[in-house]
């Protein structure tokens, strides 16, 4: 039971001069990384941050992120990660909501923060400059500026890992108004070692190279591609967007070994035309969540880049892993896996929640360990709801197999209801993923006078396929049953998606049913 930032202590102490980070051209060692956190965290105090105080980050994947992260748990506050592509509104939402004094954030993004300035309690902007940014002119401090504005002391602050929180984590909010998640040192530090045990065996100390693409700002990316990479003194190689020809440049060049990734981005490398001259090679272990792996694509991906997938599954409340497939036993495509260490989960009613289904049924997925959230930011009601007698009701129905392998069938608030029969948007993906012209599907219920709900897929089709509305509904028909088949198909160039690469269902059915 330690702080977050000793992680990066030790790494510095027993490996100073490994790489931390790559960004394109830039290395950064673990003594130089801890240097600058450091400052930073002596910065922040000395601008009268105390503990406790909220500090925004809302940064693409860059070296300021991980000396921001680790001088602000260093200076006693709570982190605010905040999505770079969020609007005023939702930004704003954040800020008040949090409190946030103090933000760090990309210069080009700026204009966005100066516009809700004043609806919000912020003091201190430190604007990060990023080469590979169009730089807009700032006129707050600079964060190399803010890091020299310390005098290097820090007054030692004592942390309770068990109940003081290191990160308010907002939720993607693909269901809803965004809620600060509060997840503690404790509950960050156990998911690192938990997912740590679960890689050992494919993870070497001292010499793991991970392509850090998923952001950080988001808790799957700030789990795998940040700290667990600190936690064994790897490398971080960075790259603030995802942009698939730099990407396979960057593999090529930095010769990665782990890549975190969510389901689009294997998508994106397995149809690029030139993946295989590129080579993958240097790829062993990839593992994805955040969104259903298709099982055809996981098997598509392993067979061009010769990596293994490893699906796991989480959530935000959980900081955020719960299940993964183990590199040490048996690996169950389209299951998300067994739970990490001490990890309990069950699975309950649909009604109420408050009745074991039997094994092998379907029902809510209600998980309990180290890496649950203490409860969400001034929303006692919410977290009454969400978390009961330490179980984390996760809103996701699953169901697992006689080996304890748990499966995810869908998001309750997923489900379509089509003349009375109860749909999940998953089965009928998982079909449309096999369909040789299908790069991206997305299923979803619309309004329908007679069905109530009626079965819509819109997909995004493979370069120079072709096919029509009435092949998908007869391949449908011949794979599934009659009443899952979709009624409607739409072609489209692309899906809307969150930044994290999730298809925005809710984006899409909002869309939708107005029409
Ligand atoms: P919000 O919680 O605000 O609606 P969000 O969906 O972006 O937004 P996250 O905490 O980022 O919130 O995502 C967690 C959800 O992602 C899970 O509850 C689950 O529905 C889904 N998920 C994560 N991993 C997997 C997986 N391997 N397979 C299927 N679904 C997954």
């Amino acid at each position: 039971d330690v702080p977050m930032q000793k992680i990066l202590q030790n790494a510095c102490q027993s490996y100073p001069s490994n790489t931390a980070i790559t960004f394109y051209n830039q290395k950064i060692t673990y003594q130089e990384l801890y240097i600058m956190s450091q400052a930073f965290a002596s910065a922040l105090q000395k601008k009268g941050v105390k503990k406790g105080d909220r500090v925004a980050i809302m940064l693409p994947n860059c070296p300021q992120y991980v000396i921001a992260y680790y001088g602000s748990l260093t200076a006693g506050a709570i982190i605010t990660q905040v999505n770079p592509m969020l609007v005023e509104r939702e930004l704003q939402h954040i800020l008040q909501d949090s409190g946030a004094e103090t933000i760090v954030v990309m210069d080009g993004l700026y204009p966005k923060v100066k516009s809700v300035k004043q609806h919000t309690n912020l003091k201190n902007i430190i604007a990060v400059s990023l080469q590979q940014s169009k730089a807009v002119f700032s006129p707050d401090t600079s964060f190399d500026e803010f890091m020299e504005s310390g005098d290097g002391n820090i007054n030692p602050i004592s942390i309770d890992p068990e109940h003081d929180i290191a990160v308010l984590q907002y939720t993607g909010g693909t269901t809803g108004r965004s809620k600060g998640a509060m997840l503690t040192h404790r509950n960050i530090l156990a998911n690192v070692v938990q997912c740590y045990e679960f890689f050992k065996h494919e993870l070497s100390i001292g010499s793991q190279r991970t392509l850090s693409i998923i952001p950080l700002f988001h808790v799957f990316g700030m789990t795998s591609a940040m700290n667990l990479s600190i936690y064994i003194a790897g490398d971080s190689i960075m790259l603030p967007r995802f942009e698939i020809d730099e990407v396979l440049e960057t593999i090529k060049r930095e010769r990665p070994t782990t890549f975190p990734g969510v389901p689009t981005m294997y998508v994106a490398l397995t149809n690029h035309p030139k993946a295989e001259e590129f080579g993958m090679g240097s790829i062993r272990l990839c593992n994805s969540g955040s969104a259903p792996m298709p099982v055809e694509l996981l098997r598509e991906f392993e067979r061009k880049s010769g990596a293994k997938i490893l699906e796991g599954y989480g959530l935000t409340e959980a900081s955020p892993t719960t299940h993964c497939n183990p590199a040490f036993a048996e690996r169950k495509p389209g299951s998300v896996g067994i739970g990490v260490p001490s990890t309990e989960y069950k699975i309950m009613d649909l009604g109420d929640g408050t009745k074991e289904v039997a094994p092998g049924e379907m029902g809510e997925l209600v998980v309990k360990g180290p890496q649950v959230m203490k409860g969400y930011w001034n929303m006692p009601e919410e977290t009454a709801v969400t978390l009961r007698e330490g179980w984390l009701y996760t809103g996701d129905i699953a169901k697992v197999d006689e080996e304890g392998y748990l499966y995810i069938v869908d998001r309750k608030k997923d489900l379509i209801i089509a003349s009375g029969y109860n749909i999940y948007p998953r089965d009928v993906e998982e079909v449309l993923y096999e369909h040789p012209a299908v790069r991206e599907a997305v299923v979803i219920g619309v309004p329908d006078a007679y069905r109530g709900e009626s079965v819509k897929a819109v997909l995004v089709l493979k370069d120079g396929k072709m096919t029509s509305e009435r092949e998908i509904i007869d391949y449908c028909r011949a794979n599934l049953a009659a009443y899952k088949a979709p009624h409607i198909v739409e072609f489209r160039e692309e899906l809307p998606k969150t930044n994290v690469g999730k298809i925005l269902r809710r984006a899409l059915r909002e869309e939708l049913s107005k029409k």
